[in-house]
């Protein structure tokens, strides 16, 4: 395995990790407002990230997904919000366009996501289809020569940001049999006659990201709409999630980073007993001890990261990856919160704010039990 980036991608994820830090003083506003300012979102193209993971030939950066973990984790170190917006604009929405998308699918789409005016969404999930996303109620019904979507998504990251998304909807009856069958991925613009977008979620954390309701009411779309093969929106779904755990494991890993160098400088200064705290084997060690499973995460994360980008299988190993790095992330932010004592539970600190952030990646993309239903499924498969 050689998890090297090539000097051009290793300068991205520098010149990332520089932007981001500067905009310590911009987090505070803007979570409290609950929106991403929209020069950061123009900052992100210029700076390449929208586009990173889109092939040259189609006016992206073609960068490794080894390299694209690397960018998610420095984004999620410095402000876990704009992470996740870039996780499902650059990430799952993106790669699934590159990967399903008709030429002229892409030629439409793929400029509208890098060109800074905003940040493609993700509608899978639905009041009553979450983890077992086969049992989405959303219709697609032919019309004419397209198709008349109806139904509610919920939770969508991006929605307010989003000129268009990637919506799920079934074609045909439900087949109680095969109940992923008829799924199929349309891109909705998301000012088409009969979107509406629903307020945004007040949310534990991750509060500067959008996250929206989507109500299509007999949105009229062309055949050119259809992502991939009528039906095979089921399959489309999982692949983009595959990938896009590997972005969250990386996010979960940032996240951990500065928590733990926020306890770690925060331990060296406090002083109890006549002398700093980090002086205390009760708070050194759960440093060490999360050090080492911060590398062991980012060392999993990359490796799924490395498989992909060799076209191998890497669906256990994402699987594994989001499921560690999410839940060592809500170790180290807790610990992280501890060692900080009563300032840890208070806004003035950023601990605070990690572990609210944080505490969404054992969910989305994936709950933690389904990555585990993943990984026994491919472990007693045959
Ligand atoms: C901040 C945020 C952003 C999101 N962004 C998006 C987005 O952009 N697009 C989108 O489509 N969705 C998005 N989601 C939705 C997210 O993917 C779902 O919340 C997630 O898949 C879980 O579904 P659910 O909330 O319906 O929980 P449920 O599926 O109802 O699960 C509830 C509990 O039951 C457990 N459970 C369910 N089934 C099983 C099983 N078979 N075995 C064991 N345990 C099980 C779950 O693990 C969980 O603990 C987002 C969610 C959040 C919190």
């Amino acid at each position: 395995m050689n998890l090297a980036v090539n000097a051009t991608e290793r300068d991205l994820a520098a010149a990332v990790a520089e932007w981001a830090r500067a905009l310590e003083t911009r987090i505070g506003p803007a979570e409290k407002a609950g929106e991403i300012p929209r020069d950061l979102i123009a900052e992100l193209s210029e700076l390449g990230v929208l586009g990173m993971t889109i092939p040259e030939k189609d006016g992206g950066l073609g960068a490794s997904s080894l390299a694209f973990a690397l960018v998610m984790e420095e984004l999620a170190a410095a402000w876990p919000s704009l992470a996740v917006a870039v996780a499902v604009s650059s990430g799952i929405v993106a790669g699934s366009i590159v990967r399903y998308g008709s030429a002229e699918q892409r030629a439409r789409w793929l400029p509208r996501l890098t060109d800074g005016r905003g940040l493609g969404a993700f509608a899978l999930s639905e009041p009553s289809a979450g983890s077992d996303a086969a049992a989405i109620g959303s219709t697609a019904r032919p019309d004419g020569s397209g198709y008349a979507i109806e139904g509610r998504k919920q939770f969508v990251t991006n929605a307010r940001y989003a000129p268009f998304a990637i919506v799920f909807a079934r074609v045909g009856a439900v087949d109680p049999v095969r109940s992923h069958a008829g799924i199929t991925a349309f891109v909705v613009p998301l000012d088409a006659a009969g979107v509406a977008i629903g307020p945004a979620e007040r949310k534990l954390g991750l509060r500067a990201s959008d996250t929206s309701a989507l109500v299509l009411d007999g949105v009229r779309v062309g055949e050119d709409a259809v992502l991939g093969q009528v039906g095979a929106g089921f399959a489309l779904a999982l692949a983009g999630l595959d990938g896009g755990r590997i972005g969250i494991a990386a996010q979960s890993v940032g996240i951990a980073r500065a928590a733990l160098a926020r306890a770690r400088t925060y331990a060296k200064q406090r002083r109890q007993f006549g002398r700093p705290i980090a002086e205390f084997d009760g708070v050194r060690f759960p440093l060490a001890t999360l050090a080492s499973e911060v590398d062991a995460a980012r060392m999993l994360t990359l490796r799924a990261a490395w498989l992909r980008d060799q076209g191998r299988p890497f669906t256990r190993e994402a699987a594994m990856a989001k499921l560690y790095a999410s839940e060592m992330a809500q170790r180290a932010t807790h610990t992280a919160v501890q060692i900080h004592g009563g300032n840890g539970y208070m806004g003035e600190y950023a601990v605070e704010r990690y572990a609210r952030d944080g505490r969404a990646t054992t969910i989305y993309e994936g709950t933690s039990e389904i990555q585990r239903l993943v990984i026994a499924r491919s472990l007693v498969a045959g």
